[in-house]
């Protein structure tokens, strides 16, 4: 895979899907922090649409659901009911049930030791919850690989770029890079595209959403897609299993 190739992918997107990253949680540098209702209602639209917040389900308001605490007070049927009053799918109350208690337990409370900064002074508030909040992510049960960094990305504000499978169909048909590529190898080489091409981590997941939404799913549309132009010759490689 050439940096070339990815640079006129990134053109062709943004011209194609233009770069609108919507809303951010993003407060690198500012000591307050976000208001911590509307990172927990990120974590809500994330589990709710388990991809970017660019084809969001808006979490009701008048909904428990933006309510953290509530949330961790309710046993997952009650969460199940509480989705299903919303029209929204009750197999999330699981993971969601899962994230509230996570929040409560790592978010809401600061532990001493991510409130330091090593050197014995104390961090920024938001700062040493966005650290406790990480490192306790991975331990949540029913929440994935994925979910995870599109939590730390979009709700915590971290430099990571979620490996999707939309990511993963879009860089191995056109040879860029493949399926057995290990993860970090796919984490770096997302990395390289944001960092080359001083691109949003948000923006690059989103616009992978939306390739593999409306072109590059299980069956490829090449011919309707933005990257048609960078495909191998011979068109895109098959995919094991699809
Ligand atoms: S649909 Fe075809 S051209 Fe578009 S990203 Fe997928 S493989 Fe590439």
């Amino acid at each position: 895979m050439s940096l070339a190739d990815l640079e006129h992918a990134a053109f062709l997107l943004r011209d194609h899907l233009g770069a609108d990253t919507g809303p951010a949680t993003d407060c690198r540098g500012d000591s307050t922090g976000p208001e911590m209702t509307s990172v927990w209602t990120t974590v809500v639209e994330l589990v709710l649409n388990r991809r970017s917040r660019s084809t969001q389900t808006s979490v009701p308001e008048d909904s428990a659901l933006i309510d953290a605490t509530a949330c961790a007070s309710l046993s997952t049927l009650e969460l199940a009911a509480l989705l299903e009053k919303s029209r929204l799918s009750t197999r999330l109350a699981a993971p969601l049930a899962a994230l509230a208690r996570w929040w409560v337990d790592n978010v809401s409370v600061i532990d001493p030791e991510d409130a330091s900064d090593g050197d014995g002074r104390d961090q920024p508030p938001w700062e040493a919850r966005r650290k406790q909040a990480s490192r306790s992510l991975d331990t949540v049960r029913g929440v994935s690989r994925e979910l995870g960094e599109r939590i730390r990305l979009f709700a915590l504000g971290e430099p990571v770029t979620p490996v999707s499978r939309a990511a993963q169909r879009v860089f191995c048909r056109h040879g860029w890079l493949d399926l057995q590529s290990e993860y970090d190898d796919w984490q770096s080489t997302l990395s390289r595209w944001a960092e080359s091409y001083s691109l949003d981590r948000r923006q690059i997941t989103q616009w992978l959403d939306e390739l593999g939404s409306r072109w590059c799913g299980p069956k490829p549309k090449c011919d309707e897609c933005p990257l048609k132009e960078l495909l191998p010759r011979g068109g895109p490689y098959e995919l094991d299993g699809e």
